[in-house]
């Protein structure tokens, strides 16, 4: 046997082009599903419409950034309400963490942006380019006219998916019909155009150009999740108890005959041919597999044209091959105390996301008391503190708060400009899904007695719906 000196070895390898062949199966066909769905969602999404009355938009799903708002269907998310976001990206991790406790890198195969795109890019290149086959021949055949015209429809296709991606990002931060209109006519604003130019490089070059390396030597995931991973997660697996030793049809059957062990693979190199990071899964599992699971779906059609039972390649375990190996039942542990937790966990946030969502006030407020001065003694002995009042009205209507304040014996507040209720209530209109911001006098009767800092609470009431919302401070005295 010929001995390799290491020194011998490059340090680096070049990456070979992958050609991944066509597939049928049903692996394959949930993948379509989900491009389709997911693809339909992103481009489509801008265009829905939702009707929140008059004076605020009817974008279904829209990042107003210009007026601080995020709509998200009936849902109006304020500055104030960042948190909803770090709600969702809790179990957005916690719904990663769990996909891959029960079916490893099932993000990656099936829902990853970068998979999603890459497979719309590759049924184009298909269908300019042929197959694999084909596509080997003309990439190693001299340029022809037929090359040159396949390969320009190609990149042009890719250009114009990628400029529509782009193009689609942009507009779930304006009006989209409107948008779109003003880019068609070089009326959008700068920067429009330069996302879009941003996203279109970004695109072509991720999903047209660097493909699966973009999943093998970009993305931290697969790290990450070679950490978090345990034993009974399943993966796809080839199943070598039953595949080794490689053998062809014909051999196998000479080989059971004369009572000699055969395994069920037969080396034909389907895996590997339909593998859109090249991966031959036969060599266990690796960094490169997406677990996309089309190797199956090459395998299970070889295996059912020999008419060898199906499932050499599968969702499964290295523990299980091992216990069929040694002769015992495999075992599949979905509900184990990792899945219950992490369910666990989406189900509580989730769960207090919703009731935060269903409770949440649609009124505001905000009081700064003012430092300069911190108190005034007018003339009559009383003290006064001024303080900055900040009202939110969330609701698509112009609202009426009446202010009170206590906490102190006799205590009373006017405001600068509003007018008053009869009961003396200073009232503050705030116009539909805006706030407003006041100055107030609070003022405390000489006869109180007074330590120097001494807390208030700050009461707005909503006339007509009954809101009522509160705030906390404090009065200053010498
Ligand atoms: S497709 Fe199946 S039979 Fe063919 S090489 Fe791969 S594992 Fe073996
Ligand atoms: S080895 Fe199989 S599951 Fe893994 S990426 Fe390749 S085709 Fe997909």
């Amino acid at each position: 046997m010929a001995v390799i000196d290491a020194d011998d070895l490059p340090l680096f390898a070049p990456s070979k082009k992958v050609y991944p062949q066509s597939v049928a199966g049903p692996y394959r066909r949930a993948k379509w599903i989900i491009l389709v769905l997911c693809l339909g969602i992103y481009y489509l999404l801008p265009f829905l419409r939702w009707d929140r009355g008059p004076n605020l938009p009817d974008q279904a799903v829209l990042a107003d950034l210009a007026n601080n708002r995020f709509y998200f269907f009936f849902i109006e998310i304020w500055p104030q309400e960042i948190y909803y976001f770090t709600g969702l990206l809790i179990i957005a991790a916690l719904v990663l963490f769990l996909m891959n406790a029960v079916a490893g890198r099932v993000w990656c195969g099936y829902l990853c942006p970068q998979t999603v795109w890459t497979d719309l890019f590759l049924a184009v290149e298909r269908a300019f380019e042929g197959d694999r086959r084909e596509r080997i021949r003309r990439d190693e055949s001299p340029w022809s006219l037929d090359k040159a015209w396949r390969k320009t429809g190609k990149h042009a296709v890719w250009l114009v998916i990628a400029w529509w991606t782009g193009g689609a990002w942009v507009l779930y931060f304006a009006d989209a019909p409107t948008l779109v209109r003003e880019l068609a006519t070089f009326t959008a604003p700068v920067s429009a155009y330069v996302w879009i130019a941003i996203l279109t490089f970004t695109t072509y070059s991720l999903a047209g150009i660097m493909r699966e390396q973009v999943c093998t030597y970009m993305c931290p995931w697969p790290r990450i999740q070679a950490a978090l991973t345990d034993d009974d997660a399943l993966n796809v697996t080839y199943r070598y108890d039953r595949g080794e030793p490689r053998v062809s049809v014909k051999q196998a059957q000479r080989l059971r005959a004369e009572g000699v062990p055969a395994g069920d693979c037969i080396d034909c190199n389907q895996c590997v041919a339909v593998c859109p990071t090249g991966v031959d899964i036969r060599d266990g599992a690796q960094v490169g597999c997406i677990q996309c699971g089309l190797c199956i779906d090459a395998c299970n059609t070889v295996m059912a044209k020999i008419a060898y039972p199906t499932g050499l390649i599968a969702y499964d375990t290295d523990d299980n091959v091992k216990r069929r190996i040694a002769g015992h039942r495999p075992v599949y542990r979905l509900l184990r105390l990792r899945t219950a937790i992490y369910a666990a966990l989406i189900l509580v946030v989730g769960g207090a996301m919703i009731y935060q969502l269903a409770t949440r006030q649609t009124a505001g407020i905000s009081v700064l008391h003012e430092r300069t001065p911190l108190f005034v003694k007018l003339s009559d002995g009383s003290i006064r503190n001024s303080y900055t009042i900040r009202l939110l009205n969330k609701r698509p209507e112009e609202r009426p708060f009446a202010l009170t304040v206590s906490g102190l014996p006799g205590v009373r507040i006017e405001t600068i400009g509003p007018q008053a209720t009869a009961d003396l209530r200073p009232v503050v209109t705030v116009e539909p899904d805006s706030s407003r911001e006041i100055r107030a006098l609070v003022t405390v009767p000489a006869d109180v007695h007074l330590e120097k800092s001494q807390p208030l609470t700050f009461t707005a009431s909503d006339l007509f719906a009954g809101e009522i919302v509160r705030a906390e401070d404090h009065f200053i005295a010498p």
